[in-house]
């Protein structure tokens, strides 16, 4: 019987050591569970140039699965193999869609391996180019001027650009329409068209287009003022009236349920390397990102 024991453990331990040794043996897959070029997406394509440094140089895929705001893509990596090749990179909503779904297609805590922290991003209120209102007073007298007619874009159910919207509506008390899409990448592409009116969205999807002038900006979501020089200048929901308005999100990065720990250790290693890129730090907070210090609840 000891004699038993002693042998399997060996193999437990063989097993383990070969599963690191040969950890990543084909491309791994991030799943970004919102459309391409938004936000979650900008994050997880950078991320991944440094995230693969760190697994043998190995290509790292960006597959987005949009829609019901990240509930599909997180069901679709709760059911991927948990050999580490399938990964999810996710935001807030992962804590926050189990409150406001009746049902998911997976379970949050039951279902995946928590890696790591990636970065905190704040918000901003942007509107279309062709708003008549240039600041954030000018924009609460447009609304109050065309209530029942306002739309408000955001990526779905559940989303951070829902939540935030949903929070901006009841501080201002006016209720819009909200427009999902399967993410704010093609949310902005509508916006910048003129075919919705407002969109609260994160920064790593908003600087670039206040930088050049295509949508208009109105304020951040912070209580703090924005470092980022293109946001420098917008004042805070909370210095404009909406008191203790504050909204910052963080995304994640999850494995699914049952990958081997050695596998989990070694992508945990390599999160935290990717984390101090000084390279990926300052493409991060280039767009108003900050990228954590460590990979807090890890392993
Ligand atoms: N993260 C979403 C995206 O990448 C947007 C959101 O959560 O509002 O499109």
């Amino acid at each position: 019987m000891k004699r038993t024991l002693i042998a399997l453990a060996a193999t437990l331990a063989a097993t383990a050591a070969l599963a690191q040794a040969q950890y990543p043996d084909k491309p791994v897959t991030i799943v970004v569970p919102f459309a391409a070029g938004g936000p979650t997406d900008k994050v997880a394509r950078d991320f991944a140039e440094v995230l693969r440094k760190g697994l043998n140089n190995q290509t790292v895929i960006i597959e987005n699965v949009g829609g019901a705001g990240g509930t599909l893509g997180a069901g679709k990596v709760a059911k991927a193999a948990p050999d580490g090749h399938t990964l999810l990179l996710h935001h807030i909503g992962m804590a926050t869609s189990p409150g406001l779904y009746r049902s998911l297609p997976y379970k949050t805590l039951d279902d995946f391996e928590y890696l790591g922290m990636i970065n905190e991003v704040p918000m901003t209120l942007i509107g279309r180019s062709t708003l008549p209102a240039n600041n954030y007073a000018e924009l609460v007298k447009w609304l109050e001027a065309n209530k029942g007619k306002i739309n408000l874009a955001n990526a779905g159910l559940g989303a951070a650009s829902h939540l935030c919207g949903l929070l901006f509506q009841q501080s201002v008390k006016i209720d819009m329409t909200t427009v999902p899409y399967k993410g704010t990448g093609p949310a902005m592409t509508d916006l910048l068209g003129g075919q919705v009116d407002i969109m609260c969205d994160q920064t790593t999807n908003t600087t670039g287009q206040i930088e050049a002038g295509k949508v208009k900006a109105f304020a951040v979501t912070t209580t703090k003022r924005l470092t980022t020089p293109a946001l420098a200048k917008l004042p805070t929901l909370d210095e404009s009236g909406l008191k203790g308005f504050n909204l910052t999100i963080w995304h994640g990065l999850y494995t699914p349920k049952g990958t081997p720990k050695a596998v989990q250790d070694q992508l945990n290693a390599a999160l935290r390397n990717a984390l101090k890129d000084p390279e990926f730090i300052k493409r991060q907070e280039g767009l108003g990102a900050v990228v954590v210090t460590d990979a807090r609840l890890a392993p």
